[in-house]
């Protein structure tokens, strides 16, 4: 099988059917758009089995994925899509960027949620931008864009509800789209404590990449700890 595509957290492989890509989630972890990185073995097979924990719930809530199923404890089997550069992060607290950005209070609560653009472009630090900057890029027309925040929204509720069962709130989330061969817009990538602010209800404990981030715990401890409580659900 012929290795696709590398990423920092995931290879992307070929298979026998063109409409089916395998993913490989890596035992690597990187923070700062590369600048810290590191290996630790047992990660990729705790996203991997978050990821897809996560893609099935919210296929029963009605958000189609490009997931099909999992396949080994690291590996997944996905519907090829071509993935739109843009980075979707939903944000029902504040934290990470817009605390530093915008003067926000680490924690504070947003009246409704929001939804923010960033374009998926290494070089460039995958900047926040508007959705006319989208337009004028060229990565979403006004109906993708609505689209894309519909889907977007429609994802929070479904995770927040789940983490509401295991006494945890959502903080906030990035997910990335694809579009399939005939221009459904489709969820794609991953959804798990690399890519979420996940905080204890009570005790604000942290349950995402951010004890990596800032060097306040072990990753593999605190990622391992969560996919225990949902399992347990
Ligand atoms: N995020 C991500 N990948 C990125 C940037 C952000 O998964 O390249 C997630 C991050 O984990 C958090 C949310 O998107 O849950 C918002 O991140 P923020 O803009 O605050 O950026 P950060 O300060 O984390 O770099």
């Amino acid at each position: 099988m012929t290795l696709i595509y590398e990423g920092k957290a995931k290879r992307v492989f070929n298979t026998d059917d063109s409409n089916i890509y395998r993913i490989k989630y890596k035992d690597e972890v990187t923070a700062g758009n590369g600048a810290k990185k590191d290996k630790m073995e047992g990660k990729g097979r705790l996203n991997n089995l978050i990821t897809s924990y996560f893609f099935e719930r919210l296929a029963k809530e009605g958000v189609d994925s490009h997931f099909i199923e999992r396949m080994s404890d690291t590996e997944q089997l996905v519907k090829k899509v071509t993935i739109i550069p843009l980075e979707v992060v939903v944000r029902n607290f504040a934290a990470g960027s817009i605390v530093k950005r915008l003067g926000f209070e680490n924690g504070q609560a947003f009246e409704k949620p929001l939804v923010e653009f960033y374009y998926k472009e290494d070089a460039l630090n995958d900047p926040f931008i508007s959705d006319d900057h989208v337009k004028l890029l060229g990565l979403a027309n006004d109906a993708d864009i609505a689209e894309l925040k519909r889907q977007a929204l429609i994802v929070n509720e479904t995770l927040i509800k789940i983490m509401d069962e295991m006494n945890l709130k959502l903080i906030d989330f990035k997910i990335e789209f694809g579009k399939d061969s005939v221009g459904n817009i489709l969820l794609a990538d991953e959804i798990s404590p690399d890519t979420c602010r996940i905080w204890d209800k009570e005790t604000n404990e942290n349950f995402d990449k951010d004890v990596y981030r800032n060097d306040t715990g072990s990753l593999i401890e605190t990622y391992t700890k969560f996919y225990n409580k949902l399992e347990a659900l």
